[in-house]
């Protein structure tokens, strides 16, 4: 695709700026989002952005790449690959991606997470915190935890099914006394079925040799840094199969149902 057929792609969805910020702060406080959540829970499962174009829109992403084959960290320049054998790798940039999501990560303010707090109390506790749960996040924990239950969509074949079947069958796997960074948003109720509402964390060792979309942790000595986002550019896939598809008939349930959903546990 060329750039100017990319960016004539890009369509901005929602602009929230308060003030009119300078061409650089824009591009900070900007999430750029690959297709909705809604297109990949209806099996839209290969997309046509390359990581390396994702990567010109920040040094701090999750996604999934094609065929839902595994979950994504962006992190620097790199960009991660979370096998579904809990083992990570770094994809080469013609890796292609059907949903992901990136910013420039700049935090605006910093929050120390004491000993034993876990996911849902830190959720709370966030929230609490947060100036307003109105603006999109990005949001970074990092350091070491007692526990972080992750998991990671398996490679799926064609005719692909629907993202809550593949939820039903995804593995999951256990790290403890580990060193990390978790990546990911936080995303206001208004934007469900866009994306993901609420906390979407992936989760990286600190040897970058494993990881997962985080379910649950327990944090020993950690930091959690939040930048707030008041930008999201929203490119739309370039594909008939997206021009076809219902998206009125994705329930929000359904959407929670593969947020939650936990099978057997493995270890990586
Ligand atoms: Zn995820």
């Amino acid at each position: 695709m060329n750039t100017r057929r990319f960016y004539g792609l890009c369509i901005p969805l929602i602009c929230l700026a308060v003030f009119s910020p300078g061409c650089e702060e824009a591009q900070n406080d900007r999430i750029f989002q690959v297709s909705t959540l809604q297109a990949l829970m209806l099996g839209l499962y290969d997309g046509e952005t390359t990581v390396a174009q994702l990567k010109q829109h920040g040094n701090h992403g999750i996604g999934t790449f094609n065929a839902l084959n595994g979950e994504m960290v962006l992190l620097g320049d790199k960009v991660y690959r979370l096998r579904s054998d809990g083992q990570a790798e770094v994809v080469s940039p013609d890796t292609k991606t059907p949903f992901a999501c990136a910013t420039y990560f700049e935090p605006d303010v910093k929050y120390p997470l004491s000993g034993g707090r876990n996911f849902e109390q830190l959720k709370k506790a966030l929230d609490a915190w947060l100036p307003t749960t109105n603006l999109p996040y990005a949001v970074r924990i990092t350091g070491t935890f007692q526990y972080v239950k992750v998991r990671a969509v398996p490679k799926q074949k064609k005719p692909y099914p629907p993202l809550t079947e593949v939820a039903k069958t995804q593995p999951t796997f256990e790290f403890e006394n580990v060193e990390g960074v978790m990546i990911g948003f936080r995303l206001p109720e208004y934007l469900a079925g866009v994306n993901m509402a609420g906390y979407h964390m992936h989760f990286l060792t600190k040897d970058r040799k494993g990881g997962g979309h985080v379910l649950e942790f327990k944090a020993r000595d950690a930091l959690v840094e939040v930048d707030d986002c008041r930008q999201l550019l929203l490119l739309l896939p370039d594909a008939k199969t997206f021009a076809g598809l219902d998206l009125t008939g994705v329930k929000e349930e359904d959407i929670h149902a593969v947020e939650s959903t936990t099978q057997p546990t493995t270890q990586p």
